[in-house]
């Protein structure tokens, strides 16, 4: 299955045909959408509004068969429904991003497995999987704010999102209920985050401050102004970051909707007459999810002279092959999108079919350098579960690769913790599952490999 998927990802756009010559950066122009039934007719001046994206994103199994018509097999739709029993994530899906998946290859689509969970495909959880994996909820310092690090800060002004992914490392919060998570997601609420301006006021040692959610894109243009101009305001703020999966899944937001590029465009100035950074931070996975439009939307945030910078989150089946992210680095870069980080999966739940072990992200950490320019190279970084923060993904103090487990120290965020992070049992060399199967030797195995990574641990601390 998993070299399927890989052969698969390396037939993608992501292969240059030929190899081996320069690689070219083409951006599809085409009316791709129009291979939706439902969206046969629209013009490209109807798919390029931003309010049309919106109105007529896909949120359910009537909206998928609506726009699929005689292309949703009755297999595919009864694998949906079976997904949709096991994932904490509601479905959204913009026309744009929807009508970037391939439909004929559905069950092996990059970006079908991003956004649409088939039943079929989930594995058992990890036994060590958290809802809040990060800890985020812990290192709360007011309703709205993670303050984890010395100088810089999460601010999480709403929960809601223009798309909701399957492997959202927030899926506890973010969207709304699934027939196996609760969740009392909240709107932006822009009288309640005066304490939370008020805090940053208070702690001169935050510089840094990301606004992330859910999702930026939701915000309204007075809302992007308020928060902007509020936190540039703060002499002691010096760079903040807007997050937003804007780009990669309705780049037309950017392109139409000019009152919120005019708000951004106003923080930036303001961050320019102050000398302080404004970047947005956006997610792409995939170069399938580049296009014409992105290319367009790009020229118009360039002029606001915002910094944009790309997070991935390194995802099995769809970027985990080194040709497909190389390209798809190459080509963000292309655009001025700085590749920033690339994540390995956290350990959340209803996502063990998605993540991919340490050492498969190691080795594509190492292919990675040398292979571009050294500033657009993104880290490659374990969020250590717990709370320990962004780790180099070799950084790790000790690693078990039979059992699946790496412990890993934060001596800046979380000096004297160690943190364990566990790859997914499906993804283990036979032996390490039969380990995993049984009780006894699995709880043995851990509580040696814990000892051991204490040791060491102790011995570089001192
Ligand atoms: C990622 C993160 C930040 C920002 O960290 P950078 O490495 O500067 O991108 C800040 N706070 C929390 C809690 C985070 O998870
Ligand atoms: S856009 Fe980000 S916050 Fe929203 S569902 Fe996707 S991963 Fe989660």
């Amino acid at each position: 299955m998993s070299e399927n998927v890989t052969t698969l990802i390396n037939e993608s756009p992501c292969a240059q045909p030929g190899g081996g010559g320069p690689l070219t950066y083409d951006f599809d122009r085409s009316e791709f959408w129009r291979s939706i039934p439902l969206w046969r007719d629209v013009d490209s001046k109807t798919f390029g509004d931003f309010r049309w994206q919106q109105r007529n994103s896909v949120t359910s199994i009537p909206g998928i068969k609506e726009a699929l018509c005689e292309l949703a097999s009755s297999a595919l739709i009864s694998d949906i429904e079976a997904g949709l029993l096991k994932t904490p994530m509601n479905i959204r899906l913009t026309p744009y991003i929807f009508s970037r998946i391939h439909w004929e290859n559905f069950e092996n689509d990059p970006i079908r497995r991003q956004f649409l969970p088939l039943g079929s495909q989930f594995v058992p959880d990890h036994p060590q999987v958290m809802d809040d994996s990060l800890a985020e909820d812990v290192d709360k310092a007011t309703p709205y704010l993670t303050h984890r690090y010395p100088d810089k800060a999460l601010f999480l002004p709403i929960t809601l999102c223009p798309v909701y992914c399957s492997f959202c490392t927030r899926s506890r919060v973010v969207g709304g209920s699934t027939a196996v998570k609760s969740k009392s997601a909240y709107g932006a609420k822009s009288k309640e985050w005066d304490s939370t301006f008020e805090y940053i006021r208070n702690h001169p040692d935050l510089e840094d401050i990301v606004i992330s959610g859910g999702d930026a894109l939701l915000l309204r243009p007075d809302q992007i102004r308020q928060i902007g101009r509020t936190l540039l305001q703060i002499p002691t703020v010096r760079r903040i970051r807007f997050a937003t999966k804007g780009l990669a899944i309705m780049p037309m937001k950017f392109t139409s909707d000019n009152e919120w590029v005019k708000a951004l465009d106003d923080v930036c100035r303001l961050g320019r007459e102050k000398m302080k950074e404004v970047a947005l931070h956006t997610h792409f996975n995939t170069d399938r999810e580049i296009s014409s439009w992105t290319s367009e939307a790009m020229k118009v945030l360039s002029d606001t002279g915002v910094r944009v910078r790309n997070q991935s989150v390194l995802i099995s089946g769809v970027n985990d092959a080194f040709d497909c992210l190389h390209y798809t680095t190459k080509k963000l870069s292309s655009l001025l999108i700085q590749p920033y980080y690339l994540y390995l999966h956290d350990m959340v739940p209803g996502c063990d079919h998605l993540r991919t072990t340490v050492r498969e992200a190691e080795y594509l950490s190492n292919r990675l350098q040398g292979a571009i320019a050294g500033f657009n190279t993104p880290r490659v970084v374990c969020d250590a579960p717990g709370g320990g923060g962004k780790r180099e993904i070799s950084s790790y103090t000790l690693y078990d690769q039979e059992i699946g487990v790496s412990a890993w120290t934060s001596p800046t965020a979380k000096p004297n913790e160690i943190f364990y992070y566990y790859d997914p049992i499906n993804k283990l060399p036979e032996d390490g599952r039969v380990i995993w199967s049984k009780h006894g030797e699995i709880k043995r195995r851990l509580a040696k490999f814990k000892s051991d990574a204490e040791s060491k641990a102790e011995a570089t601390r001192t």
